[in-house]
This record gives C-alpha cells, sequence and structure tokens, in this order.
C-alpha cells in the first residue's frame, strides 16, 4: 500500500494531513475515481478533464496535467502497473487558518493512491433500490469531496438492504447517491440532463454515446414521480458499478430472478467491448 501525497510517494501510515487542512475542517475540495482495466486507465482523459474543470469552477490553482507522471510513478512504487486497479485522487484547497475566506497563495493538498480491483466483465447485479427526495445541494456537478448527503441517502439503501437510493427533486428522479440512473420506456433511453443538479457521470457519457452507436434512441429527459412505474426497464451506472441492471424500485417488481430488459443487456454487451 501506497500514498502519494504532495510530490512524496509514502506508506499510508506516513501520510500525514494538517487537520487545519480545508478539505478536513470544511470539506473544501474535489476528487476523482477512475479504474485501470487491462493496463489502461478507462476514459482517462474524460476523468483528468472532469477534475480539470472541476477546479476550475471552485477557484482551486492546480495543474492538472502534472498528475499523469505521478500516476505512473505511483502505480510503479505500488506495483499496480499494468494492472487492473482503482486511482483515488483527492485534491483540496489546502492549509489556513479557520475561516471561510482563504488566502491568495494557499497551496492544494493533492493525494492519491491506488488499489487492486477487478470489475467483472459484466455486472451481474439485480439492483432493489429506495425512492428518497434528493435534499442535498444545488451543485450537484461539482465532484465535491463534501459526501455526506450521498452518505446519507446510500445509508437508508443499506437499512433497506438495497443496492443504491435513487434521488427525486422538483418532481423528476435526478441521479442516485453514487451513481447516475436511466430509465428505458417504450424502447427509449431516458436520463436526467447534465445540469447542476446531477454529477455528469463518465460512464453516463459513455452509455449515452454507447445509445447512438447502436441506435437506441436516447432523451436527456427526466422521467417523473409519477411515471416511475411505467417504466419497463432502468439501471444504474459508475465507474466501479458500470452498468447494473435495476431489478425493483421500492415496492415495484421490474423483473423477477436473474432477469434483465433487453436494453439494458444489449448495452451492457456493448459496454464489455470498450474495455
Ligand atoms: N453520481 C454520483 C453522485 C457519483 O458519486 C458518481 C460516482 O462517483 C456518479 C454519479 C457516476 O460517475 P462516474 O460514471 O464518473 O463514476
Amino acid at each position: 500500500d501506497k500514498v502519494y501525497l504532495n510530490g512524496s510517494i509514502v506508506n499510508p501510515a506516513d501520510a500525514k494531513v494538517s487537520v487545519f487542512d480545508r478539505g478536513f475542517i470544511f470539506g473544501d475540495g474535489l476528487y476523482e475515481v477512475m479504474v485501470q482495466i487491462n493496463g489502461k486507465f478507462f476514459y482517462e482523459k474524460e476523468h483528468l478533464d472532469r477534475l480539470k474543470s472541476g477546479l476550475l469552477k471552485i477557484n482551486i490553482d492546480f495543474d492538472v496535467s502534472l498528475l499523469s507522471n505521478e500516476i505512473t510513478t505511483l502505480l510503479k512504487v505500488a506495483e499496480l502497473t499494468d494492472k487492473d486497479c482503482m486511482l483515488y485522487i483527492q485534491i483540496t484547497r489546502g492549509v489556513a487558518p479557520r475561516q471561510h475566506s482563504f488566502p491568495n497563495d494557499i497551496k492544494p493538498t493533492v493525494m492519491m493512491y491506488a488499489v487492486p480491483k477487478l470489475l467483472p466483465e459484466i455486472n451481474t447485479t439485480n439492483a432493489h433500490v429506495i425512492t428518497r427526495s434528493d435534499f442535498r445541494w444545488s451543485r450537484c456537478d461539482i465532484k465535491m469531496t463534501s459526501l455526506l448527503g450521498n452518505v446519507m441517502l446510500n445509508e437508508e439503501a443499506m437499512q433497506h438492504e438495497c443496492y443504491e437510493t435513487i434521488l427525486h427533486r422538483n418532481g423528476v428522479f435526478t441521479e442516485a447517491s453514487h451513481c447516475n440512473v436511466f430509465f428505458v420506456k417504450n424502447g427509449v433511453v431516458y436520463t436526467h440532463p447534465a445540469d447542476e443538479y446531477i454529477l455528469n457521470g463518465i460512464t453516463r457519457i459513455v452509455v449515452i454515446e454507447l445509445c447512438h452507436a447502436l441506435d437506441i434512441e436516447i432523451k436527456e429527459t427526466p422521467i417523473s414521480l409519477q411515471e416511475i412505474d411505467t417504466v419497463d426497464e432502468a439501471f444504474l451506472t459508475g465507474t466501479s458499478t458500470q452498468i447494473a441492471a435495476i431489478q425493483k424500485i421500492d415496492n415495484h417488481l421490474l423483473f423477477t430472478e436473474n432477469k434483465k430488459g433487453p436494453v439494458t443487456q444489449k448495452l451492457q454487451e456493448a459496454f464489455l467491448k470498450l474495455k
């Protein structure tokens, strides 16, 4: 186990950050998660571009292009070069006396670690999900480290022995606690548009591209609370989840046993070929 911290690669026990780091005090920072599959990071550019645009949105001055070399070195030291693994990247605003305003010359804290992770070819989870009101803030497009809302909403799913909580706001479904959500109705795929109420998942973008490539009609239009019982299929997307079929939404069973819908199946098979 190795951790990259501000230019050094150290053992986890030696990776020390000040308690006055604004990541710790305010959750003032961003993160990114990507997976290496068959020796190559899956959609690496898209992940790093999202990090770069996130940093710009919250005014943290850090050159993301510096990370590529550091990632290569980290993987080498962690003996994970070419191995299937998950990489976590976190950039917080840095260390300063605790007050909301921050000094101009503050230096970001950069932390990364990689752990072995073997993803299944196709996710065979047939997810049971619950629905809840999305009480998070209105800038869900920012992949910030302060995930208390997501954690609380995910915990409700755990209490109900479910895989995820799918969220609704203003009468429509937005996303889930750590995934994006898609619905299929009369052969058309629906997902919430990439505005400030969802994180624009990289897997979400890939699935939209796959729909176009496979001539499946895709609409970035949300499904409403009233429509939810009339959908034919639903699935979740995310870097670790990949594409997971939804079997049950609250008490509404979409599929029995190990069955899933044809559109979900088709997208899972096409997704597999991208790896
Ligand atoms: N939505 C939320 C709230 C997430 O936390 C995540 C991933 O962590 C996603 C969607 C999926 O994003 P991606 O496909 O880039 O992993």
